[in-house]
Parts: C-alpha cells; structure tokens; sequence
C-alpha cells in the first residue's frame, strides 16, 4: 500500500494535469506500473502476478485515483475484467499464455459495448460465423478503455446464427491478440474526462477465430462478462473515492489559504458543513466498497453489493466534487486549479460498467429476489 501512495503521489499526480491538457497517454507511468506489478494484482503467483485480495486491490485503485482517474481507468479494467474473466474461464494453456505476460504490463482490453448496445449490452451484433474449423469475425465495438496500445482484446461477439437468436446465451468471448490481421483501431474520443485515457473503437474484418481463441464455453461469454462486471464495478467504486479524497484534499487546503472578510474561509460555518459532508460520504462510500471487497473474499456473491458501492461511490464523487468547485469559487471553474479536472473525471464514473440506472436495476432486482 505504501508503494502504491508513493508511486501515485511522486510518479502519476505531477503530471496528472498536463496530461489532461494534452491527452498524451501514460505511457512511461503504464511501463514502471508493469515492472512494479500493478497490472498483475489479482493474478495469482504462478503466473507471476502479486496475488492480492480484493481489498487490497481496491485500497490501491483508491490511491491510483487520487493521483490521476485516466491511469487507474487502465489499471483498473486491465486487473479487473479480463484479468478475472481469462482466471475464471481460460484453459491453462490460455492461462500460461496470456497470464504472464498481462502482470508484467501487457495491457488487455475488454470489448463489450457497441454504438447501439450499451446498457442493452446483450443486444450487440459482432457476428463470428463458423467456418467449421472455427469462426470468421466482423463487428465494430465502441469505446474500448486503452484498446490502442492493448496486447489482448476480450472480445464479446455472437457465435448463434441470425435464423436461431438466443439472445444473451449466443455470445461468446473470444481473446484475441490486437496485432491479429483484420483488427483494426479508430481514432481515441474526444472526451470531457479521463482525457489522457485513449477510449477507442475496434473494428474487426474477417478476423480468423481458431478453437484456441475462444475464452470457456460457445455461448457463455456473456455471463463470464457480467461476473467480471461485479468485480470491475468495484474498481469503479474504489475510483470514485480515490476522485473524491483527491477534491476534498484540495478543498480543506483551499478553505485554510483563501481569505475573504480577512477570514480564512474555512472558519465560515456554511465552508465547515460542506468539507463536513463531504469527509462523511467519503468515508461512507469507502465502506460500502470496503464491505464488498470482504465479502468477494470471503467467496460471497456481491452483485447487488457491487452495484450499490459503485452506485454510492459514483454519486458521492459527483456531489463531493460538485462542492469542491463550490468552494474554490470562480477559481474551481479554472483549468489552471485542480478540482475542475476532478469534478470532469468524476462524472464517467456514473455511466462507465453499467449506468447509475442500471446499477439500480441490479439492485433493485435482487431486493426482489431476496423476497421469493
Ligand atoms: C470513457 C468510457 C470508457 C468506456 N470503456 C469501455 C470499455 O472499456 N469496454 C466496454 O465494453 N465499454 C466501455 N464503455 C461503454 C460504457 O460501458 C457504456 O457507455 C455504458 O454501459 C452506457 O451505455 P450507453 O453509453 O450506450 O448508454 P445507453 O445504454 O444508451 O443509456 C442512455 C441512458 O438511458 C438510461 N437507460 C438505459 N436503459 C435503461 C433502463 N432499462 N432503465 C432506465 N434507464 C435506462 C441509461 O442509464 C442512460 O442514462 C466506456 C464508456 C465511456 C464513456
């Protein structure tokens, strides 16, 4: 943990706003995270991965965040979706592959979403075809986290046939290296937040699956998506909190410097309440994170618990954020001031890896559950 707060703070948080400004991509703070094993948290020592719990996983996304929300987006992703989803349902000679060589810093990407299947993710039109001897690929995924300079793509795709939908029982995962002919990478978005995250589109043509490049079993890539989603759901949590201690940090020192009636401004009751409530629901959303990281390492299901941290979590920052630029004033409106690129990279956090909406879908459906 000590590693991770001195890295964050001496290596990622100076350069944090530069980045912002020119979308430069941490290339050289992605290579020294590889040599240190951040992008191998969670694989296990045999294939040379740290082997952490989820709790301490996430206390080091938190300390990530507060240094920069677009480097931990990677790391993030990377350790948490195809890192489970390959430790879930690869083969040992997938395992062997591919393992290895994403702790060391090899970057995987995870390609769910479509232009027109985002919540509806199950709705997506990749369509691999058999050819007998294994599939033939054409499809466009949307907004894939760090796909540019990824390794592995995990990629969601249809494998029923148009004649016989199955809806979210066709899909299959398919791994597929990025460097494979008929991949091919668009241009990064233009986007509020995260800017010096590369969010990108893949457009695969007539990429060539063999059986190896299948990820389990045909037509269970999306359960193994969504059982990934639990854990990278708590990654967005631990984020939103690393966001929201980064603004509240920047906001009690503000509220000491800043004067006004020649009174620092942190002795005004109405500045007070507001660095109040925002310490409380930071501490509140840490919890909930905290509880379900325990209860994922106890073996528990935490699907409804991970909605409800990354619901929580990604409300707080928004709000916590929001206040922060309050206080700052005209200054927090400011590029030049750090709490304005917190409150733009706090905002994804509701929308990426399932919408605050959906999260309340998937809560409200296990309350449900709960009752039969
Ligand atoms: C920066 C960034 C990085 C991303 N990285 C990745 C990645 O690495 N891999 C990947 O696969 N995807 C990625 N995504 C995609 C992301 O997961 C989707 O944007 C998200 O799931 C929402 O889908 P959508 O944008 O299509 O919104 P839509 O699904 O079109 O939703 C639009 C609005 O309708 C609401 N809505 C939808 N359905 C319902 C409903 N049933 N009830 C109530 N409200 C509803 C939503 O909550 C939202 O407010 C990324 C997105 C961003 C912005």
């Amino acid at each position: 943990m000590e590693l991770a707060r001195e890295f964050a703070a001496n290596e990622i948080a100076p350069t944090a706003a530069e980045r912002d400004r020119t979308k430069a991509p941490p290339t050289e703070e992605f290579r020294k995270l590889g040599e240190l094993g951040f992008f191998g948290m969670l694989i296990p020592e045999q294939y040379d991965g740290l082997a952490l719990d989820t709790l301490t996983y996430m206390m080091v996304i938190e300390e990530l965040a507060v240094a920069d929300a677009s480097v931990t987006i990677t790391v993030s992703v990377h350790n948490s979706l195809p890192t489970s989803m390959l430790l879930q349902h690869g083969s040992e000679e997938q395992k062997n592959h591919w393992l290895p060589r994403m702790a060391r810093g090899e970057l995987a990407a995870f390609a769910l979403s479509e232009a027109d299947a985002g919540s509806d993710a199950a709705s997506l039109r990749a369509q691999a075809v058999s050819d007998g001897s294994g599939w033939i690929l054409n499809g466009t995924k949307a907004w894939v986290s760090h796909g540019d300079c990824a390794a592995l793509l995990v990629v969601m795709a249809r494998t029923d046939r148009p004649e016989d939908r199955r809806g979210a029982r066709g899909i299959s995962a398919f791994l597929i290296p990025r460097d494979m002919p008929g991949v091919q990478i668009g241009k990064p978005e233009d986007k509020m937040g995260l800017r010096s995250s590369q969010t990108v589109s893949v457009t695969l043509r007539d990429v060539r699956l063999s059986p190896e490049h299948l990820l389990g079993q045909e037509g269970h890539g999306f359960i193994y998506a969504l059982e990934a989603l639990d854990h990278g759901r708590l990654g967005v949590a631990a984020q939103a909190v690393g966001i929201a201690r980064a603004a509240l940090e920047c906001s009690i020192q503000y509220a000491a410097e800043r004067k006004q009636f020649d009174t620092p401004i942190k002795d005004f009751q109405g500045i007070q309440f507001k660095l109040a409530d925002m310490a409380t629901r930071v501490a509140a959303a840490r919890a909930l994170m905290y509880e379900a990281a325990r209860r994922k390492d106890a073996g528990m299901d935490v699907t409804e618990l991970a909605g409800m941290a990354k619901l929580y979590g990604s409300e707080m920052a928004m709000w916590v954020t929001t206040q922060a630029v309050q206080i700052y004033g005209g200054y927090g409106y400011m590029r030049d001031y750090p709490v304005e690129r917190l409150f733009r990279d706090a905002k994804v956090t509701e929308i990426y890896e399932g919408t605050s909406e959906i999260q309340r879908i998937v809560i409200g459906r296990g309350l449900h559950a709960q009752q039969r």
